[in-house]
């Protein structure tokens, strides 16, 4: 799908490989973040606003929705924010924030544009960030259907036997399978009537992973990014998406005048065609998404 346009442009998904019956919560997110644009005037706050919305849509693998990691009891979620007015800002491996796109927010204030582990934590403290909720039954269910799946002879990563999980597995407690997938991510892409651009993306990882297992969602140039010609989010099997560059890959296919659908497909089909994978873009004149399985989408052109 590709849309010419040239105003105020939003393009939100749900993460790749999720119902289309989620499309209800792409859409909502990109009407929040057009409301947003209309009253801050900032592209940046829009995108953040749609993916508050997701974040608290506990449906979708982000913030109160996240994915538990394998122990069942731990959570991790990756964040970040880019934009054309300089703000660079991403945090990887959180575990007791409810809004982690908050706290990329908050970073890119900071000297830094990276934060992880403790240091992000006491940061989200200092900054008077809510804490992760409790962990919920409809987490838990998710859980238990990654740890069937895990213990089934079908890959859960493309190329990836189930078997090194069991292998390498790093957390305190045991692995427990029983006897016998969840990944995704979700993000928003503006393009502001200023023809500024920004991007916001979070996710609560991918399952299976090790513990402290970091994404593409908050690499620059993987994930996401955001440059004076557009902006672009991924999502998939970060692994794949980090090998590929893939957001700056797609970025400097429009810098050389590509199609903005053309340039997604191209970069959609460097990917295992078994590894789910979904991109969605704003350029000064189109918005569009692409995947290579069904994906929930929302868009607003005006
Ligand atoms: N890209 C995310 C990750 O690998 C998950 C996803 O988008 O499905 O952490």
């Amino acid at each position: 799908m590709s849309i010419k346009l040239q105003g105020f442009a939003i393009v939100t998904h749900g993460g790749a490989g999720e119902p289309l019956e989620f499309t209800d919560g792409c859409e909502r997110a990109a009407q929040r973040g057009r409301e947003m644009m209309r009253e801050t005037g900032d592209a940046l706050d829009a995108a953040i606003a749609a993916v508050l919305v997701f974040e608290e849509d506990e449906r979708f693998n982000a913030g109160t929705g996240s994915v538990l990691c394998l122990d069942g009891a731990t959570i991790e979620m990756d964040a970040a924010i880019m934009d054309t007015r300089g703000r660079l800002g991403a945090v990887a491996a959180l575990r007791d924030v409810r809004n982690p796109i908050l706290l990329a927010r908050a970073i890119a204030d900071t000297p830094h544009v990276l934060l992880a582990g403790e240091g992000a934590e006491r940061f989200a403290r200092h900054m008077g960030l809510e804490r992760a909720q409790p962990i919920r039954d409809s987490q838990r269910e998710k859980h238990d259907k990654v740890l069937k799946e895990l213990a089934g002879s079908e890959p859960m990563m493309p190329g990836v036997d189930n078997r090194m999980f069991e292998r390498f597995w790093n957390y305190r407690t045991p692995l427990q399978l029983p006897p016998s997938a969840a990944h995704d991510t979700v993000g928003a892409v503006v393009r502001g009537p200023d023809g500024h651009f920004a991007v916001a993306g979070s996710t609560g990882g991918s399952a299976p992973s090790l513990l402290g297992r970091v994404g593409d969602t908050p690499i620059v140039g993987s994930g996401f990014y955001a440059g004076p010609l557009g902006a672009v989010a991924a999502t998939g099997i970060g692994e794949h998406i980090i090998r590929h560059m893939l957001a700056r890959t797609v970025y400097g296919w429009i810098e050389q005048g590509m199609p903005l659908q053309q340039a997604l497909q191209r970069a959609i089909d460097l990917i295992d065609k078994d590894a789910d994978t979904g991109l969605i873009a704003v350029t000064k004149t189109e918005a569009a998404s692409c995947s290579n399985t069904h994906m929930p989408t929302g868009t607003i052109v005006e």
